[in-house]
């Protein structure tokens, strides 16, 4: 647990150096990205005054969240969203990062209680090659984009990409360049989204340097995953 609390203060260690090297002008959130680790490990980080975590199983993620004494606790959705898995979700999380379909928007709108308050929704762009795995395109965020700000149990916050794995900073900052472009444009037509969630462990510093505001660690702080 020493390891674990060495390792949350040299990533946020590694955020600020981020922010003051790139002449950013406010410091990205930290999501602490808990999937297949321990309840115990979220709670040692929340004693330190880590408030937001992320997961990406839905099963796993509820069971969490049912079982943390700590109710002042955030919980981030982030990873692939199967249809038959959007009730639970749309029940227990706060956030949700990784929206890329219209038939899980409308899902989300389905099954939202009204007494959890709106939704916080982020949709994934798709970045990197033609067949990168993940994320919409701009039209179809946009289409997205409209149908959440419509909704009154759903609150549209912005934009989320997983980019193709790269050692490369110039690489990596062309692709979280490509997101903040996009998140700038459904800026003009929604003024009030304030959510561009980029970077990992491996990729912080350039998403840092291109405008992320909230970076996913998990490995970086918590270890390797089984
Ligand atoms: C697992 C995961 C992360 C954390 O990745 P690390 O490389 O372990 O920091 C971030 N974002 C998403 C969407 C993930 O699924």
């Amino acid at each position: 647990m020493k390891q674990l609390i060495d390792n949350f203060r040299a990533v946020k260690n590694r955020i600020e150096l981020a922010v003051k090297r790139h002449n950013v002008s406010s410091t990205p959130l930290l999501l602490a990205v808990s999937k297949k680790h321990l309840l115990e490990k979220i709670m040692v980080l929340a004693e330190q005054g880590q408030r937001d975590f992320g997961e990406s199983y839905a099963q796993e993620g509820v069971e969490k969240i049912e079982q943390c004494t700590d109710k002042s606790l955030i919980w981030h959705f982030i990873g692939p969203i199967q249809s038959n898995k959007v009730k639970l979700i749309a029940t227990y999380f706060d956030w949700v990062h990784s929206v890329e379909r219209m038939k899980v928007v409308n899902l989300l709108i389905k099954h939202r209680p009204s007494e959890a308050g709106r939704m916080n929704v982020l949709l994934q762009l798709k970045v990197g090659d033609e067949d990168s795995k993940s994320g919409a395109g701009l039209d179809e965020l946009f289409a997205m984009a409209a149908v959440v700000d419509a909704a009154d149990n759903l609150n549209l916050r912005g934009v989320m990409c997983i980019p193709p794995p790269s050692d490369d900073f110039t690489q990596q900052q062309g692709y979280f360049n490509a997101a903040y472009e996009a998140f700038e444009r459904l800026k003009t037509t929604y003024p009030y989204i304030d959510t561009l969630s980029m970077g990992m462990s491996g990729d912080l510093e350039a998403a840092i340097a291109c405008g992320s505001t909230v970076v996913r660690v998990g490995t970086d702080l918590f270890g390797q995953r089984q």
